[in-house]
């Protein structure tokens, strides 16, 4: 495949480049589509089912059900209970990956826990996990092809941004990006918590891996003002970005940088007709 193109946008009056990884393919883009490189590349006889858990709303879920409609693996996934709005909507993610052909479960919020552990015991051949967020351990060879891609494209910047779910993009870009500074934020957890799932997959953080700390707490995938505000200043600016993710980033960046920096772009703008619906629902403060 040819390296994403790198585009430029204005905001706020500062210059920022744009890795567009989110023109992969509408599903399976971003991170997810180099996270799931290793897999992608694997024959279609090695597997028949894939196994994955996690949010309903997760980009992750929507980029294996297009990894395995494409390769004709069966796709299960496993979720805590959801609402039967959620279950009967004809928009965002978990439409899209029934679409597909995913097979969703819910699982009791008390059978949830033993049910993911055990997932891996009894498994049938040719079936694989992938864990919440697609971490499967070869995650870092699509990783290292991102940053070779831009190593390769060396755009005018010494600074990328990405933020974080599980941190694997960030921790695999600052490794594998020695000479630049790679600014994160977490959006799941703390980044007490965020330093703590990086040190499950390597035994020091990196030096010129920087978290930055939003101003104010943010619960996952919550509605928060600012966070639509971020969304609508982009979008006039020319750029859709996710609605989940990437408005903290782009709080952070904004207030506490002031470097040129190229921020990637790991897609997830399909889930944003299911948030818009939400936030639609909040109108006092949609102007
Ligand atoms: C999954 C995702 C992230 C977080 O990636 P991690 O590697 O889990 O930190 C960030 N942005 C978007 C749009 C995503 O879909």
């Amino acid at each position: 495949m040819s390296p994403t193109p790198i585009s430029k946008f204005t905001l706020e009056g500062r210059e920022f480049f744009v890795k567009r990884d989110d023109f992969v393919d509408p599903y399976l883009a971003g991170n997810k589509f180099r996270k799931l490189h290793t897999l992608l590349q694997t024959p279609k006889d090695t597997y028949h089912k894939i196994i994955s858990y996690g949010g309903t709303q997760s980009n992750a879920m929507l980029a294996i059900s297009a990894l395995c409609k494409q390769k004709e693996w069966e796709f299960i996934y496993y979720s805590k209970p959801i609402s039967q709005t959620q279950e009967d909507a004809n928009i965002g993610n978990l439409f899209l990956a029934k679409k597909l052909g995913m097979q969703h479960i819910q699982v009791s919020n008390e059978g949830y826990r033993d049910t993911i552990n055990s997932l891996g015991l009894n498994l049938e051949e040719k079936s694989f996990i992938i864990h919440q967020g697609g971490a499967v351990l070869e995650a870092q060879d699509g990783l290292n092809l991102l940053a070779s891609e831009i190593l390769e494209q060396s755009p005018p910047v010494k600074a990328v941004a990405t933020p974080s779910g599980t941190g694997t993009t960030a921790l695999y870009l600052a490794l594998n990006l020695k000479e630049y500074r790679v600014y994160t934020v977490p959006c799941v957890g703390d980044s007490k918590y965020l330093q703590t799932q990086m040190l499950s997959l390597v035994k020091e953080i990196p030096k010129n891996l920087i978290i930055l700390e939003p101003k104010k707490k943010y619960h996952f995938a919550s509605l928060y003002e600012t966070f639509y505000k971020m969304y609508k200043k982009t979008m006039e600016a020319g750029i859709e970005f996710d609605l989940l993710y990437a408005p903290s980033m782009w709080e952070c960046l904004l207030e506490q940088t002031n470097e040129k920096i190229l921020y990637i772009h790991s897609g997830g703008v399909t889930g944003n007709s299911s948030m818009l619906q939400r936030y639609a629902k909040k109108s006092y403060f949609i102007k």
